[in-house]
């Protein structure tokens, strides 16, 4: 490999648009975002893809830099062969059908890899980041929704139809909130980000206790993911109750994906495995309480290590996986 050689990749949230330059060792030259405006429609937002695409490319002509292929991350399931959005997408609208590939390569003229957001980011933390040096590898994305990543020897399972690792639609409780999939009680329905805040706000709804009316300054419109863990260092007993919840339902669910798959290890990602306050220590209590002994003998379970980078890093290292 060439010493300018660089991967560029390019992450599309439902929020901002990641994208940077990275080096054969994963470390990056060059980073952005913009916010992806999806209320403008699919459309625009494909033109600002492209648009980031081009200035990427052009930043690493500039700094000399030697880029043989793009990569993307997109939210939905993904044809990776074609580079087409084939599911649907609930924060973009009308981006089911995407050509994703097609509309780039026509573009910017070289070689364009295109994934799931998430599928993404597990091959980031295998190649870079927590999952180096593991054979085989299951990655958790918790954040408004829960996405999953699984690999064996640093490459991606994507499934009969693209669709592997929605560990976040596993159902743990039938009779559970409703989920945006459409069924009740899956995983993410219970312990995303939104679904914990959702909870701790009914739990507070007679009133604020005297922590979590210092942390949020009075006001429970401040509530989000820190500041429930800033209460649970705190000592609140309302949070500590979510987060042991939390942590319960997601060990329950984790067991059955351990037991089903025997991974070596288990990466967690996202705002809450970064909380502290012993949260992964708990989910890592309850997968050994409930997975089988031989399935859990050498399991690791070990937070994410390249946080809101692994994305657009994975999106980029897409080309090394085919
Ligand atoms: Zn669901």
């Amino acid at each position: 490999m060439a010493d300018n050689f660089a991967y560029a990749g390019i992450d599309i949230g439902g929020t901002n648009i990641k994208y940077g330059l990275v080096d054969p060792k994963g470390r990056i030259i060059h980073k952005e975002q913009r916010p992806t405006m999806v209320e403008k429609g699919a459309e625009p937002l494909m033109h600002l893809v492209t648009n980031i695409a081009e200035s990427l490319l052009f930043q690493a002509a500039e700094e000399e830099l030697e880029v043989r292929w793009l990569g993307v991350g997109t939210p939905g399931a993904v044809d990776s062969n074609s580079g087409v959005v084939v599911g649907p997408s609930p924060n973009i609208g009308g981006w089911q059908g995407m050509k994703i590939r097609e509309i780039l390569q026509d573009r910017i003229n070289m070689p364009v890899y295109v994934d799931n957001d998430v599928n993404c980011v597990g091959l980031a933390e295998s190649r870079f980041g927590a999952a180096v040096g593991y054979p085989s590898a299951v990655c958790l994305a918790i954040g408004t929704g829960i996405g999953g990543a699984i690999l064996f020897d640093g490459k991606l399972w994507r499934g009969a139809t693209h669709t592997a690792g929605e560990i976040g639609h596993v159902v743990i409780d039938p009779e559970g909130p409703k989920c945006g999939c459409g069924n009740n009680g899956c995983l993410e329905a219970i312990c995303s980000s939104s679904a914990i805040l959702t909870r701790t706000r009914k739990k507070l709804k007679g009133g604020l206790t005297t922590v979590f009316a210092d942390v949020l300054d009075g006001d429970i419109e401040n509530l989000n993911v820190k500041k429930l863990f800033a209460a649970v260092r705190k000592g609140d007993e309302v949070a500590r109750e979510v987060i042991n919840e939390t942590a319960e339902l997601l060990g329950i669910g984790l067991a059955g994906v351990v037991n089903l798959l025997n991974p070596h290890i288990v990466v967690i990602g996202g705002g809450i495995a970064d909380g502290g306050g012993g949260f992964i220590e708990a989910v890592t209590a309850e997968i050994r309480k409930r997975a089988f002994d031989t399935a859990v003998e050498s399991l690791r379970i070990a937070k994410a290590a390249l946080g809101n980078d692994a994305g657009f890093i994975g999106a980029g290292i897409l080309g090394d996986d085919k």
